[in-house]
């Protein structure tokens, strides 16, 4: 395989999964994340076959590998929900959105790791979070679990690289565990990425708590809110307080080779000319075999 970057957005799967590959087609993609069922709703009809069998081929036709694909969960679900009918409620939902990936063949889910409200502790509610990752895994053969860090907003949690790393060491089965850094939420958290100096010294320190082993994938999102404002509020790539020495940064990184890096960015009539930027960013090397 050889490495490359996989650049897209969040599409609509509106009308049904199939539509999605579709979508991100349209927008030259090579990458790109949904919603597998409608995501403020718990309940969801079982996928039929024809609608897998008609995912994997517009995703084959649009030349998408499965691994570039990361499908977000529904906002409704909190794995630490500190209520525990309400928690097992979550867990459930998750783990059908887990059986979803791997009825269409995804090696990924995308979820926010959930929120103590503040009703219990917050180590308690890591160790729920990393309970109701351990409950997933079981149920599943083939799905990693992966966490996003968040902006920090409320009482979410996951929005240091301390948290992160504390789900993960409760987490039994390592090799199917990682996490997706949404460059907003990253920002908004307190881990400046707006000069390159910034990013050398944040996700050093991501290395270093987290490990780079356990990046899946990225959220790419300038940011509306300042640094360690503790609000998530996406903005267009470069127009934020990020700005646009940070993605270039990233588009060069090592650990961001062969994972996706999807936007949510908050313009899709620009998704196209933000897909183009950021591969323009990436310094080409010439392959020596
Ligand atoms: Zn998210
Ligand atoms: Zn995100």
């Amino acid at each position: 395989m050889s490495l490359s970057r996989w650049v897209g957005a969040h599409v609509s799967a509106s009308g049904g999964i199939a539509n999605a590959p579709i979508n991100a087609k349209k927008i030259g993609a090579d990458a790109f994340a949904l919603f597998t069922k409608n995501q403020r709703r718990w309940q969801a009809a079982p996928l039929c076959p024809q609608q897998v069998i008609d995912f994997k081929q517009n995703c084959q036709e649009a030349n998408i590998l499965s691994e570039a694909i990361l499908p977000h969960d529904s906002y409704l679900i909190n794995l630490g929900h500190p209520d525990q009918e309400q928690l097992e409620k979550s867990r459930l939902a998750f783990f059908d959105e887990m059986e979803r990936c791997e009825q269409m063949g995804l090696s990924l889910l995308n979820f926010h790791p959930g929120s103590h409200l503040r009703k219990i502790e917050i180590d308690e509610c890591l160790s729920r979070i990393s309970q109701s990752i351990n409950m997933a895994l079981d149920k599943t053969q083939h799905v990693t679990a992966v966490i996003e860090n968040t902006a920090g907003q409320g009482s979410n949690l996951g929005h240091s690289f301390e948290q992160l790393a504390q789900i993960i060491d409760g987490v039994e089965d390592k090799s199917r565990v990682g996490v997706c850094i949404d460059t907003c939420h990253m920002f908004a958290a307190g881990y400046d990425i707006s000069t390159y100096q910034a990013c050398e010294e944040s996700f050093a320190l991501f290395d270093r708590i987290v490990g780079d082993r356990y990046l899946k994938a990225m959220h790419l999102n300038d940011s509306k809110t300042p640094l360690n404002s503790r609000v998530d509020r996406h903005e267009s790539l470069g127009l934020g307080h990020i700005g646009k020495e940070g993605f270039e940064f990233i588009m060069n990184h090592p650990a961001t080779e062969n994972i996706p890096m999807v936007l949510e960015t908050i313009n899709s009539d620009i998704w196209v000319d933000e897909i183009n930027w950021l591969r323009s960013l990436t310094k080409k090397h010439i392959a020596v075999d």
